[in-house]
């Protein structure tokens, strides 16, 4: 998905969410597993003020399995429950509606109190673009359909999906820009495919994770690439993968376009195994 994010575009984005999470319960907030902090919103504590959240640790089929466990127990620390999923086979599906259920008991207990006829429990799915909205709604509503998108004339009425007989589901996810004033941040997202390559230099992308690569995965780098050893510069690593991979332009130079477009394609399919591009000591110290 494309979309351009200006100013204008980000208060409309953010005026819908706010009037959908008057219609709700409970907000399930999807992020990348592979970068959690960055594929979040940065006004999303604002935005869902006092409503209860899980956060779904989306394409954890993707992350690094350690570090998930690791994002889980920090998330944990700031009373944030937190899901590892897979939307895509439906992996940790089943804990979300009972855990639904748990945060929001005593809400329940109280408008049974008063008599009022129990119903299920509505949700809303918040997250960035790309990071497995429509992927997740589908599966949940064990639906085939993406995006209905808008139709010209339909008036827009929000439509709930069940989901078994005690979660309902706004059939419209609510979507929210990325942190990507933040230029690793930025990085981050284009490393995982969050955003298009074209929004920032793809060498540059390519340095950034190669850099990563070397410091966080260095064997996972020398067993794909074939590499005796890594070289102490980056640029020298580019060169060893451009060579052995055969990105050569004519004159016997390496092609860095090319040679990028392969590793950041082998990084997205999983091909230097599963990899998590941030780890909750990073964050530690920030606010
Ligand atoms: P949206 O923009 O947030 O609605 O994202 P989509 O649902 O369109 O998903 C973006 C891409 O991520 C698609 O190619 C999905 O197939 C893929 N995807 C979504 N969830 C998962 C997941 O849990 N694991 C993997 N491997 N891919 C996923």
């Amino acid at each position: 998905m494309t979309i351009q994010w200006f100013p204008g575009h980000m208060a409309k984005a953010r005026r819908q969410v706010t009037e959908k999470i008057k219609l709700i319960d409970i907000v399930f907030e999807l992020v990348d597993a592979r970068i959690p902090m960055s594929s979040r919103n940065p006004m999303i504590d604002e935005i869902i003020s006092t409503k209860p959240r899980i956060v779904l640790l989306n394409k954890a089929d993707k992350a690094d399995d350690f570090i998930t466990k690791q994002w889980i127990s920090y998330f944990k620390e700031q009373n944030i429950p937190a899901i590892a999923i897979d939307a895509q086979t439906g992996t940790g599906l089943k804990q979300i509606t009972a855990l639904s259920k748990v945060l929001l008991k005593e809400k329940f207990d109280k408008m049974a109190a008063k008599g009022i006829k129990p119903r299920a429990i509505r949700a809303l799915i918040i997250g960035i673009p790309n990071v497995g909205k429509s992927t997740l709604i589908n599966r949940l509503a064990k639906r085939n359909i993406t995006k209905t998108g808008d139709r010209p004339g339909v008036t827009t009425a929000q439509q709930w999906v069940k989901v078994g007989t005690e979660l309902e589901l706004l059939d419209t996810p609510g979507i929210l820009w990325p942190k990507f004033e933040d230029e690793l941040v930025g990085y981050k997202l284009a490393t995982t495919g969050a955003i298009k390559d074209a929004i920032l230099n793809l060498q540059d992308i390519t340095v950034f994770a190669l850099r990563f690569l070397k410091d966080h995965y260095p064997n996972r780098l020398q067993e794909r690439y074939n590499l005796e050893e890594l070289p102490e510069e980056i640029v020298s690593l580019f060169d060893e993968i451009g060579k052995k991979r055969g990105c050569m332009m004519q004159g016997g130079y390496i092609d860095y376009d090319k040679t990028s477009e392969l590793i950041l394609r082998e990084i997205r399919a999983d091909k230097l195994g599963r990899l998590s591009f941030e780890t909750p000591s990073q964050f530690d110290h920030e606010d």
